[in-house]
């Protein structure tokens, strides 16, 4: 029978870390290591279509702008211009798992979120969010 002892937390908190860590560094690996580049405009049209198609859960009409460049908080980002009218902003070295992460963003409704309460400075939404785009263009995990 196993008791809750210090030493057993402390062993279990070691596990954890070590599992936090390699999850960490397998989405760091396969981010920069395995996933698609894009190398033009019509590897991003494709790679958006294709991602879209798996991510949308309803019948909304979106319509999703693209331009390259960075934002003022990354090399990526996605924001809303409007009722079902997006933006998603990456610079030239990005790849389909930053497509997913985008994505994520704007098919969860953070986008939406951030323009119904006027900003996204909230760091709990912020922090949320983005843990939660992670994991859906890393893993496949819709949280
Ligand atoms: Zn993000």
């Amino acid at each position: 029978m196993n008791v809750l002892t210090k030493k057993n937390i402390k062993k279990s908190v070691k596990i954890a870390g070590l599992l936090v860590g390699a999850c960490i560094l397998t989405q760091g690996i396969s981010r920069e290591f395995f996933s698609e580049k894009i190398k033009s405009t019509e590897d991003l049209v494709r790679i958006i279509k294709q991602e879209e198609s798996l991510i949308r859960r309803d019948n909304i009409p979106r319509t999703i702008y693209l331009t390259y460049g960075r934002t003022e908080w990354g090399t990526a980002g996605s924001g809303s211009l409007g009722k079902g009218k997006y933006i998603i902003i990456i610079d030239k070295e990005r790849n389909r798992t930053v497509i997913r992460h985008e994505l994520y963003h704007v098919y969860a409704g953070h986008c939406d979120k951030a323009v119904e309460k006027g900003n996204w400075d909230g760091w709990k939404d912020r922090v949320r969010d983005e843990f939660k785009a992670r994991m859906y263009a890393d893993f496949g995990l819709r949280l």
